[in-house]
């Protein structure tokens, strides 16, 4: 494996500062405290009503993960932190509310993760591309990684699939409309399973997707067959909806570990906006053989989470997703 930590990483630790001066400045303990399910109730459905509320007041349109590319990055960056710097006036812990979010989330609180640090991995343009739009369909030239299959689950459509699948129902070819299967053809990025196998070794592993579940569990079967690297899987349910536009992965969810010790990897900003500093932005991946993210990523890792004490400020130290946002939410 390649540990060679990339240049952009190199660039932002320069501007470090004073660790406890960051814990000072960043952390509101109120914003950090655990949130656990509520039972139903006239006040926390109220409390759901107005944060949908807040959120339909929002007046910019998200960026979509095309723009999250190579050499894009600064203006990738400025343009998603002053859309979540708009969504500082949402409160997520209200979101959180709603149980159904908390449906599957792994618990913690007996140690059973043996103190190693949570690494949450989003799934597409991650890990792998799914070929949904059918753009690489007829190229004769490229060749698909593997075709995925997965069935429609009746039940959950209306509440969990609703346009996602509609539209792809649309673009998919050889749909067997009456088995309700579906099958895809998915890329692999350049070192996901290696990369896999690594991570697992030193974290304790899990996908955070905001994929529906029955797709998504066809594409984790295939990226661990022997169901030892991933412990466990969170889908679109335990995503906080932001008007069907945006799906913030809060990551309170996850009972019994402190956010000090919990670790996202996505290609989408949005799904950092509840906790900035727990976050590690790539690239989005679509087809690149010769993608080097996962590689540059996992020497990040390895050489500078796996043992600290708390994540965020050494996430904060390279990235300074927090502090552009505060800047932005300032102006
Ligand atoms: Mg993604």
């Amino acid at each position: 494996m390649n540990l060679e930590v990339t240049s952009r990483y190199r660039q932002s630790h320069s501007l470090k500062s004073e660790r406890q001066e960051y814990r000072e400045k960043l952390f509101n303990p109120e914003d950090n405290e655990a949130v656990s399910p509520k039972k139903y109730g006239h006040k926390i459905k109220k409390n759901i009503r107005e944060f949908k509320k807040q959120a339909s007041k929002l007046e910019f349109y998200p960026l979509g993960s095309r723009e999250n590319y190579p050499g894009n990055y600064d203006n990738y960056l400025q343009m998603t932190l002053s859309h979540i710097a708009q969504m500082k006036c949402l409160r997520f812990d209200h979101a959180l509310e709603d149980k159904k979010i908390f449906k599957g989330v792994p618990d913690y609180t007996n140690g059973q993760n043996n103190g190693k640090k949570i690494l949450l991995l989003d799934l597409d343009e991650t890990l792998i591309h799914a070929d949904f739009n059918g753009e690489f369909y007829n190229d004769k030239s490229i060749k698909y990684d593997a075709i995925i299959k997965f069935k429609e689950n009746e039940k959950d459509f209306e509440e969990n699939c609703g346009e996602y699948i509609e539209k792809r129902r649309m673009k998919l070819e050889k749909l067997e409309e009456e088995e309700k299967e579906y099958r895809v053809g998915i890329f692999l990025r350049r070192g996901a399973k290696q990369f896999l196998a690594e991570v697992s070794k030193y974290f304790e592993v899990g996908i955070f997707t905001a994929s529906v579940k029955e797709y998504a569990d066809a594409v984790i079967d295939y990226l661990d067959p022997d169901k030892n690297m991933i412990k466990f899987r969170l889908y679109r349910n335990n995503c906080i909806n932001v008007n069907d536009k945006i799906y913030v992965k809060d990551l309170r969810i996850i009972k019994g570990v402190d956010l000090k010790d919990i670790i996202l990897i996505d290609n989408s900003m949005y799904s950092f906006t509840a906790q900035l500093t727990n976050g590690i932005l790539i690239n989005s991946f679509y087809n690149d053989k010769n993608d080097i993210e996962l590689y540059n990523v996992l020497g990040y890792l390895l050489n500078f989470l796996y043992k600290v004490d708390d994540v965020r400020l050494i996430n904060e130290q390279f990235f300074n997703f927090q502090r552009i946002t505060n800047d932005l939410g300032a102006n």
